[in-house]
């Protein structure tokens, strides 16, 4: 058995470890616990095809306050992939090319009807209680499509533009895109770019080594955590080797998608148990390739389940070769090293590339996520996840997977980790 603690972090991603940082630098005792044999979780740099990269979560933006904020602290930059004036995208089983401009004249009215009203449903983003968006809730990115009677070509058009963020468009909910975009001013363009373009120099690692480094909690890695049990005066927490250790209160940063194998006692409400079994559908994943020669910079788009390579861009170059960095919408569509099937899946887009050697991580069956980045299921974006961000009893939650805004993102993770740290604080400052 370990020491008693003020504060129990159970998952060292971002979420966990800028809770962790946060309380610890108050003076609390604070033990982070992590299952991984590493930091970062659905972050992670590696050193691959001869640079930095990262196989999860990378993109982030100024306009993103907390990603900003530490940033800044820690003095770390960030940089954009190269400028590309081609696009290619498959549509009606044709690949189509043209410029920036050929390409958005036919998105932007596209996306402009599907997400026209976001605005007007969550005109305070960070209020998501304003309106009363029942109606939407119930919608799946599905019925809004359909909705806008769209030929099959436009169809194609808009699935491709949307395959980055987009696994099952029946799962998928209609609300999480319009809060997303409302938070970006209406402006779609905004909001994907925040989502999927500028990286942090030397990569999400730095940040999550800069937050570590400053912090003063005590972390234990491979120890993935069997169960919670909260007793009303502590929280006891036991790992699956059978380490137990006491707490005052607990953050339970984990991925929605793993919450199942944690036994929780008392069990959450039936409500953030439903959630919790419904799970986040996206099981999407991200692949980098190093191709021979310097490819002229592009970005290629295809509809999500025609083709194993949804939105692809070439992102850095290095003696002389080029490295794409690719989205599958389906981590299971393609074999990450299998060199030669990703291969034949580019051509699609440059008949004449050259694959050198790929890296990626599937996160879709790692046991420490389970799934991609999170998106709501019809239904439980206005009120499941703010129910989750509730204390339940001396437990609370954190996590992109459950955050207010900047759903599914680095921004949302840091959010959910400093608001939970802010409760905990709270309540540990008044018993
Ligand atoms: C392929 C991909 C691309 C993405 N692209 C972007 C992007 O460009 N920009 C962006 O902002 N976001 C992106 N995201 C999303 C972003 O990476 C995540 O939303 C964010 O990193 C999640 O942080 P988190 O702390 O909430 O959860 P996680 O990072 O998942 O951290 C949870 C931690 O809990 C640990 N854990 C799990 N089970 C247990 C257990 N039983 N006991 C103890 N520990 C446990 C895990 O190992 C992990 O370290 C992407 C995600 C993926 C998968």
């Amino acid at each position: 058995m370990l020491d008693q603690f003020d504060v129990a972090v159970i998952g060292a991603g971002m979420a966990g470890i800028i809770a962790a940082r946060d309380l610890s630098n108050k003076g609390f005792s604070v033990v982070l616990i992590e299952a991984r044999d590493r930091l970062g979780g659905r972050t992670y740099t590696e050193q691959a095809l001869g640079s930095h990269i990262d196989l999860g979560g990378g993109y982030v933006h100024w306009t993103q306050a907390n990603v900003w904020r530490e940033l800044h602290r820690y003095g770390i930059s960030i940089f954009p992939p190269p400028t590309a004036n081609k696009v290619y995208w498959l549509a009606q089983d044709k690949v189509h090319s043209g410029t920036e401009a050929d390409y958005f004249s036919l998105v932007d009215p596209l996306i402009a009807r599907l997400v026209a009203d976001a605005r007007a449903r969550f005109p305070m983003p960070f209020d998501i209680s304003i309106v009363d968006n029942s109606d939407i809730e119930k919608q799946s990115l599905e019925d809004r499509i359909s909705s806008l009677n769209l030929s099959p070509y436009e169809r194609d058009v808009l699935d491709g533009v949307l395959s980055g963020i987009v696994h099952s468009y029946e799962e998928q909910g209609v609300a999480q895109l319009l809060l997303c975009v409302a938070a970006y001013f209406g402006d779609y363009k905004a909001f994907f770019e925040t989502a999927s373009f500028w990286s942090i120099e030397g990569g999400t690692r730095a940040l999550v080594n800069a937050i570590m480094g400053e912090t003063k909690a005590e972390l234990h890695l491979s120890s993935p955590v069997r169960s919670i049990f909260d007793d009303g005066t502590r929280v006891k927490v036991t790992t699956r080797a059978g380490l137990e250790v006491y707490a005052r209160r607990a953050i339970v940063a984990l991925p929605l998608n793993t919450l199942q194998d944690l036994q929780f006692t008392p069990d959450v409400s039936p409500r953030a148990r439903a959630f919790i079994d419904q799970k986040n559908p996206v099981m999407g994943g991200k692949l980098w390739v190093r191709v021979k020669g310097h490819i002229e910079p592009f970005t290629g788009f295809a509809p999500v389940g025609k083709h194993p390579i949804n939105a692809v861009r070439t992102e850095q170059y290095h003696n002389g070769d080029t490295l794409i960095m690719c989205i599958l919408s389906d981590a299971a569509a393609i074999q990450g090293d299998d060199k030669h099937a990703v291969q034949e899946a580019l051509r699609l887009f440059v008949p004449d590339i050259e694959v050198v050697d790929t890296a990626s991580h599937n996160w879709a069956v790692d046991e420490f996520s389970k799934g991609g980045w999170m998106f709501h299921r019809p239904g439980s974006l206005t009120e499941a996840a703010p129910l989750m961000r509730q204390p339940h009893g001396l437990v609370h939650f954190a996590g992109s997977d459950i955050a207010a805004m900047d759903v599914g993102a680095i921004e949302g993770a840091l959010e959910t980790g400093v608001a939970a740290a802010r409760d905990v604080y709270a309540a540990l400052s008044t018993s």
